[in-house]
């Protein structure tokens, strides 16, 4: 093994065991405050739906653990056992070096790879979810959604593919720019077609009914300077009992949409307070600054292929052969190595990430404060949320320091409190 391929095991295998080691810290902490209802959260739920949410966070715990064990030896196995090499070689053998056959040889290995991990979304979705009630979804949805979901990568994830790939060839030494800039524009266009034209695929969205709830929200769009041509339900019960809402689209193309399982769990003043959050984000501007930052990450992402590519020492590590110049053929293995090492190093960043995407939280919270002129709704829609998704109420800090976008349920309540 060269020197750069132990680094990359080291990469790997840290990450795998400090995921694992964060999830029993987690599960011991949740079990040591499993046998009675902590003090703070008395007033908000019952002994039995306490109960049934530490059951549910150790079972997805336990689950988890067992998906990152799988994660963890394939992706090892495919690192180091030397078949991305012989299949790099196989396909070449059999398609040729054009854009269009590397681009199939990237799509192929993650469909792939996603094929070896269906099994474990089968078991989340129809025996663990199904257990504690969430899972409403048939098994047509299902595999009509997977085969949606393949249909649309065709379309347009191969396409994006076979263009960033040409343009390799086309613009030379600066084609990661071009990429970037590419993918970025791709994805700009998805936000905007997307409302439209991919999620009426998945799901049905029916125009909120006339009626006390709808005056209600939109005398809040119209108070808080926020113009929507429309608020409409989904039927998220489609799929799970699990409830949210968001809006989409840019400008005219804006539409504000509330799950039909949000609509059933959720007292008026109480959904008007889950809107106004929503719309905190967009008047604090958060959607406009994580979208910069995903294009930063995006550039530094082609440029970090860009760079490996030119690394003769990277190819051998993992026994591909090295050939420079820019042709897609010689960048293909750089960006699918780059595909498969990059969550090693992005998941110790996570931590960063979510201190500063619960500032947003945070932010969204006290607009919603400031606009309700009350602190109560929100405070009551989150408790009742919390209740419902049986979310983990006594997370380990350093646990929800690395997965949770969100501060807790008593983090929120006690900044709601406080500020009122
Ligand atoms: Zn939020």
């Amino acid at each position: 093994m060269s020197r750069f391929a132990i680094i990359a095991l080291v990469l790997v295998l840290a990450r795998a065991i400090a995921e694992l080691w964060l999830s029993r810290l987690n599960q011991r902490h949740v079990r040591a405050h499993a046998d009675e209802v902590p003090l703070a959260f008395r007033e908000m739920v019952d002994e039995p739906t306490y109960r049934r949410s530490v059951d549910y966070t150790l079972a997805k715990s336990r689950f988890g653990e067992v998906v990152t064990l799988f994660d963890t030896a394939l992706l090892i196995a495919i690192l180091f056992s030397g078949v991305l090499p012989w299949a790099f070689g196989k396909f070449r053998a059999a398609f040729g070096m054009s854009v269009w056959a590397m681009a199939g040889f990237l799509f192929a290995t993650g469909v792939a790879l996603s094929i070896i991990s269906l099994p474990f979304t089968w078991y989340a979705q129809f025996k663990l979810e199904a257990r504690f009630g969430f899972n409403t979804t048939t098994m047509k949805t299902w595999v009509l959604d997977r085969l949606k979901g393949f249909f649309l990568a065709v379309l347009l994830g191969f396409s994006l593919l076979v263009l960033v790939l040409k343009l390799i060839e086309w613009t030379g030494p600066n084609w990661w720019i071009w990429a970037a800039a590419v993918v970025i524009a791709f994805q700009l266009l998805l936000l905007l077609i997307s409302p439209a034209v991919i999620m009426p695929l998945f799901n049905k969205f029916t125009p909120l009914q006339d009626g006390a709830l709808r005056e209600r929200l939109f005398a809040l769009a119209q108070r808080t300077d926020f113009p929507t041509r429309s608020i409409e339900v989904m039927d998220g019960s489609k799929r799970s009992h699990h409830s949210n809402a968001f809006f989409t689209g840019f400008g005219r193309f804006r539409k504000i949409v509330l799950f039909d399982t949000l609509v059933a769990q959720l007292a008026e003043p109480e959904l008007e307070s889950v809107l106004a959050h929503e719309i905190g984000h967009y008047k604090k501007r958060h959607i406009a600054k994580l979208l910069s930052v995903s294009i930063v990450g995006v550039f530094i992402g082609f440029a970090a292929i860009a760079s490996l590519a030119r690394q003769q020492w990277f190819y051998r590590a993992f026994g591909f052969e090295y050939h420079a110049g820019f042709a897609a053929a010689n960048v293909v293995p750089a960006m699918l190595l780059f595909a498969l090492l990059a969550g090693t190093v992005s998941f110790w960043f996570s931590p960063l990430v979510h201190v500063w995407s619960r500032r947003f939280e945070y932010e969204a919270d006290a607009f919603a404060r400031t606009t309700m002129d009350d602190a109560q709704p929100l405070i009551q829609a989150l408790r009742k949320l919390s209740e419902k998704n049986l979310s983990n109420l006594t997370p380990h800090p350093l646990y929800s320091g690395f997965y949770y976008s969100h501060p807790t349920l008593l983090e929120r309540q006690k900044a709601l409190q406080t500020a009122a």
